[in-house]
């Protein structure tokens, strides 16, 4: 097996080879959810492609830790630096504990991406629970020199960081313009400069998340949170730090400067990110009114929806996207990722249904591959930056071989079909996480049973009738189906026997 894998390090510019700090170990770090509204598209996106890496991970062996952070503190609206905590201003707003919103959203969360099939990561820490280790952290800053105080908040200082080292190493901006570009905002006097990010804010009199520190009874910046909880869970150095290309600046960029300045060198080794998610072409937003959660989407409960989608066509949807793109929802491309997947499954249920020759396989005369060169495709492939489209594709090709075998258009050895099935089990269970969703099937036998009970009804107005004819020819054409059906005092009762 073929275990190069190549990832995109967005620090570097280029795919570089995967090699773990410690053989055998990979420490794995993403940033989650804020939680204070409904998970929607936007949180999908990261669970899903950080999903894919954490199952091929574990695939080629490696004993990952995975570590997916909650914010569940000092993440201010807007993502500034003043304003009002996003949780505390829900709190607020709904009349409850700030730990209750936290609480409530978070179930939301884990339900959606459980039903997304995202495997829970090893670790998942909040935000307010590791204060003691965040304001050690600013201690260890601000002892390095590179952290001022003022009027109980302490601030980084990122001209003087840069002095020394590199502030926009990640983002590739450059201080010197945004030095001269950012505005000097309202209620920043306390900053030097106004590049300059908060470590730990002063809590206002009305601000109800606040906790003890050397400075200020207050609250941690948000970018501290990642560059603590990853120290402490995965070491000073580890392997990869994932989240959305909307984080790279600041949020990541400030997490770098962090951990430099409090250790003298950078964390992560491979930075990684996913693109955004547009809806009909448009970034999703509040405003522009597109904004649609997971479970409208599993719902159809939104007016820009025609119809409800599972979980798994908006997992396999974005898979068909290689990461590092964007991926454009629509209901026109919802339906045809729908169609496609339906038609995959469809092919793995028939693969038993091929009757295996004893000659050899005819494919080989054909233009189209075998079930083993798919999967040694595939392999280079998903090592190639988690290609996952072109993984697709080939289980395309696949399902084309096995719907060829059952039209005898070509014949397949045994060896043959079972490496078909082992492609699909590998690629499309395992690797890709896809499932064939027993809540899909509920809901068709439902529709399915119903249209029997109809038939059985017009049966027994025949029968009332007696329009004999009608009546024998619905009983007897079910029974030929191998249905079951019993006449009783209440009307008729039936079951399938297979
Ligand atoms: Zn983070």
């Amino acid at each position: 097996m073929n275990s190069q894998l190549f990832i995109y390090n967005t620090l570097k510019r280029k795919k570089e080879l995967f090699e773990p700090l410690n053989p055998g170990r990979v420490g794995l770090y993403v940033c989650g959810p804020t939680v204070y509204g409904d998970p929607h598209l936007g949180h999908a996106r990261p669970a899903v492609t950080f999903d894919i890496l954490f199952r091929y991970l574990k695939y080629l062996g490696y004993k990952v830790r995975y570590v997916r952070n909650i914010t569940d503190v000092g993440h201010l609206v807007n993502d500034a630096d003043e304003g009002e905590d996003k949780i505390a201003k829900k709190a607020k707003l709904e009349q409850m504990e700030p730990m209750e919103v936290v609480q409530f959203y978070l179930n939301r969360y884990h339900k959606a991406m459980e039903a997304l099939n995202v495997l829970p990561p090893s670790i998942e820490p909040h935000a307010s629970g590791h204060i003691i280790e965040q304001i050690q952290l600013i201690k260890e800053i601000m002892a390095k020199g590179f952290a001022y105080e003022n009027q109980g908040s302490v601030y980084f200082d990122v001209e003087k960081y840069n002095g020394q080292y590199n502030y926009g190493i990640l983002s590739g901006r450059n201080i010197e313009d945004m030095l001269n570009t950012t505005r000097e905002l309202e209620g920043q006097e306390e900053k030097r400069k106004a590049i300059d990010f908060a470590l730990w804010k002063r809590a206002s009199p009305e601000h109800i998340m606040r906790w003890p520190s050397p400075w200020s009874i207050g609250f941690p910046g948000w970018h501290l949170e990642c560059t603590a909880m990853s120290k402490k869970y995965l070491g000073e150095s580890f392997d990869i730090h994932g989240g959305g290309m909307d984080l790279v600046f600041p949020h990541h960029e400030c997490e770098i400067a962090q951990s430099v300045a409090s250790t003298g060198r950078e964390a992560v080794r491979y930075w990684m990110h996913n693109n955004m998610v547009t809806i009909n072409g448009q970034k999703m937003g509040k405003s522009l009114g597109n904004f649609i959660n997971l479970t409208e989407f599993f719902n159809g409960t939104h007016s820009l929806l025609t119809q409800a989608y599972a979980p798994m066509t908006i997992r396999f949807f974005m898979l068909q996207a290689h990461y590092r793109s964007t991926v454009d929802f629509s209901n026109e491309a919802l339906q045809a990722s729908e169609k496609g997947l339906s038609r995959l499954l469809d092919a793995y249920k028939s693969i038993e249904r091929i009757t295996p020759s004893k000659e050899e396989n005819t494919l080989k005369n054909d233009s189209i591959t075998s079930a083993g060169e798919l999967i040694v495709k595939s392999f280079e492939a998903i090592n190639d930056d988690l290609n996952t489209p072109i993984v697709i594709s080939y289980l395309f090709e696949a399902a084309k071989i096995i719907n060829s075998a059952l039209t005898e258009q070509c014949s397949l050895i045994t060896e043959e079909i079972r490496d078909l099935k082992r492609f699909f089990d590998l690629f499309l269970f395992e690797l890709l996480g896809i499932k064939d969703d027993p809540k899909d099937g509920e809901a068709s036998y439902k529709s399915f049973a119903k249209a029997i009970d109809i038939l059985l009804e017009i049966r027994l107005q025949a029968k009332q009738n007696k329009d004999w004819a009608t009546s024998d020819k619905i009983r007897n054409e079910l029974t030929a189906l191998g249905f079951e059906i019993k006449d009783t005092k209440e009307g008729f009762e039936w079951k399938l026997n297979r």
